[in-house]
């Protein structure tokens, strides 16, 4: 009998390329093996829909239990692969089980950061499990301390918020998100919390975390209840480098997501592509759709290059933040209605390369379509046409 094909991590990557080899007509045996009791689902609602009580784990499915079984998919949950051993293509399971793969994915994703150990009440989030632990502890007048000004940390802030909690958070930086967000925008939720009645400390260092307050390095005690950790995400990285693979930031991978081992391929979180020669990771659920699938498709030997279009999202109170492409230092800005805005990002030639726009509800997804579209027309672009808002983005795609 032919070894499987088999897939590390049900997480969003590891899901989407189990379905899309059924999708795509393989019919072997197809093994899709996780570390959570859950069938693969999304991890975008655990901080908003799901702390707010909006939705449960079906709404975040990506596929259940039923659906892996109608598609002869076979699910090995809570039992995380502990050896590969790329030399024998085969792998060894917590359970002690040997299994051997023709061809292997790589999907692990991360796990949160953690902050050095302390006797507070800390919590974190990354799994559905985390998200009902926290939900349990938001309560009205509940004393929230979030550690770090991510988006994480910020979704939480505003879900929390909307429940009644009382909130600080703990940037470190001078801006929130100023990882990924220009300034206008990171300032833009910075009054937005702040609007909210959330506490929100820039540039502050924390000194450590006693059961019933935060301290700071210059000296300020915040009495708390709970402590959230929002200080970023840990790629899962054991497997590959145990395993001899190239690994940098994240898993190695070529232009086919393919790493440094026969018939391993890696997508998701955990995987580091090379853009212009720089290797990146790429958080996002985009990334992880996109690449799950990919991967896949070259596990069938398609052999395909992966190219994509970065952009992600993030829902705080009634408003939305969106992304798509890169940003460049060739910024125009348009107001919104509702007090938003759009910035655009264009090359030397005027031709956009990003966009990035936050507004009341959804509205900024629609725009965001459209300069999706315009990035991949590669025409030039005018200033001030972009800094218009009477201007419609549509003109240029009709043109
Ligand atoms: P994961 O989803 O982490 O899945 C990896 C799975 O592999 C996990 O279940 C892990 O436990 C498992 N695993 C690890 N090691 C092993 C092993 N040895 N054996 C078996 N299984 C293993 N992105 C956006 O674009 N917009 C958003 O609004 C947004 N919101 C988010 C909110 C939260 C709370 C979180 C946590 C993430 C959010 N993201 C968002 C990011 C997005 O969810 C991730 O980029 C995506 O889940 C990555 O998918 P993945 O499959 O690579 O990794």
């Amino acid at each position: 009998m032919n070894a499987p094909l088999v897939i590390v991590g049900a997480g969003h990557a590891g899901g989407r390329a189990a379905l899309t080899l059924r999708e795509e007509g393989y019919t072997g045996r197809l093994i899709l093996i996780g570390d959570e009791p859950h069938a693969p689902y999304e991890r975008p609602p655990l901080s908003k829909g799901v702390l707010q009580g909006s939705a449960d784990l079906a709404g975040c499915s990506l596929c259940d239990g039923a659906r892996l079984a109608a598609l002869n998919i076979e699910h090995l949950a809570s039992n995380p692969v502990r050896l590969l051993e790329p030399q024998h293509q085969r792998l060894q399971l917590a359970d002690g089980q040997w299994l051997p793969y023709a061809g292997l994915l790589l999907a692990t994703g991360g796990r949160a950061r953690r902050l050095p150990p302390s006797e507070g009440n800390v919590l974190y989030l990354r799994t559905h499990d985390e998200a009902l632990a926290l939900r349990a502890a938001l309560r009205p007048g509940t004393r929230l301390v979030i550690v770090g000004g991510g988006f994480i940390g910020l979704e939480v802030a505003a879900s929390a918020r909307s429940l009644g909690c009382e909130m600080t958070v703990l940037e470190a930086g001078p801006r929130l998100a100023g990882r990924v967000l220009p300034p206008v925008i990171g300032e833009a939720l910075l009054n937005m919390h702040r609007s909210q009645g959330v506490d929100v400390r820039l540039n502050v260092v924390l000194e450590s975390i006693s059961p019933d307050a935060v301290w700071l390095v210059s000296g300020e005690r915040l009495p708390c209840d709970v402590v959230v950790a929002g200080i970023g995400m840990q790629p899962n990285l054991e497997l590959a480098t145990q395993a001899g693979l190239e690994v940098g930031q994240g898993i190695r991978v070529d232009a086919c997501l393919r790493t440094s081992a026969p018939n391993i391929y890696a997508a998701g979180d955990v995987c580091e592509f090379s853009v212009n020669g720089l290797y990146q990771r790429q958080e996002t659920w985009r990334n992880a759709e996109a690449q799950g699938r990919h991967a896949a498709l070259n596990l069938l030997g398609r052999e395909l290059a992966f190219e994509a279009v970065h952009g992600f999202w993030s829902d705080q109170y009634d408003w939305g933040l969106q992304a798509v492409g890169v940003m460049t230092p060739r910024t125009v800005s348009r107001p919104l209605a509702g007090g938003g805005v759009l910035l655009f990002y264009l090359d030397a030639d005027q031709r956009l390369q990003g966009a990035c726009g936050w507004a009341p509800g959804n509205s900024v997804a629609r725009d965001i379509k459209l300069c999706e579209r315009l990035i991949t027309t590669a025409m030039p672009l005018s200033e001030a046409s972009l800094a218009d808002p009477e201007r419609s983005l549509k003109h240029w795609l009709r043109g």
